[in-house]
């Protein structure tokens, strides 16, 4: 099982990629949370990466292709793996379709997870975010058992930066003018999946499910 998971921010990407792995034991690689936690450690990838990320913009194809194939190579393809937030335009979709190839592990499918803009905005601005494991609530919808507080390891929760109005308003701008032409790419080599994203998580959850076992 080797998926891309695609769509605009806060489509639940990360959401599913989460309970999907956790089912299947697999490794999720999200190039968002491995982006955040380089930024934290000061790493130079993170020193370079912050201020596109805090802008909304994306962070140079070379550095997020390098992490991704850096990750890759130390897992087990066989098994399989989650891809979430990456690729997130056509120079990384080649990259990344030039490294499988030579290593004979394509993708087998790119969920695509079609969201509408109002639930995008409801999402992303309710978001709150683990400050130390990245695990994710909502306000509304996934509320902690104790405000403030993640469930998971007790360290505190926050509102990404870039989860603010008008770095909202640039992240779907960019997925729009970028991002998008993946679902083209995706569709010509009949791969292309797609689930609403405006669903429940469990339900989206259903469906992909069901996807894996029938292929449809
Ligand atoms: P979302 O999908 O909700 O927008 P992510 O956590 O996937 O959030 O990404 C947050 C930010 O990290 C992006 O706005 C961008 O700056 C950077 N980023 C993540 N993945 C990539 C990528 N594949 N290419 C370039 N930048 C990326
Ligand atoms: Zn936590």
């Amino acid at each position: 099982m080797r998926w891309i998971l695609l769509g605009p921010p806060g489509a639940g990407k990360g959401t599913q990629a989460a309970l999907l792995t956790k089912k299947f034991n697999l490794p999720h690689i999200a190039t968002g949370d491995l982006l955040r936690q380089a930024v934290r450690e000061q790493t130079p990838l993170g020193l370079e990466a912050k201020s596109y990320i805090d802008k909304g913009e994306l962070v140079p194809d070379n550095l997020v292709t390098n992490l991704v194939k850096d990750k890759l190579s130390n897992i087990d393809m066989e098994k399989g793996f989650i891809l979430d937030g990456f690729p997130r335009n056509i120079s990384q979709a080649e990259s990344l379709d030039i490294f499988l190839d030579n290593n004979h592990k394509p993708i087998d499918a790119v969920i695509y997870l079609a969201t509408e803009e109002q639930t995008i905005i409801q999402r992303l601005s309710g978001r709150r975010v683990c400050q130390s494991c990245e695990a994710n609530f909502h306000i509304k919808n996934v509320p902690p058992k104790k405000e403030g507080i993640c469930d998971y390891c007790g360290a505190k929760l926050i509102q990404r930066d870039d989860d603010k109005p008008q770095t909202i308003k640039n992240r779907i701008k960019i997925y729009n003018q970028k991002t998008k032409d993946l679902i083209e790419y995706y569709n010509k080599k009949n791969i292309l999946k797609q689930v609403s994203g405006d669903l429940e998580s469990d339900k989206v959850l259903a469906l992909l499910q069901n996807f894996l076992k029938t292929g449809r």
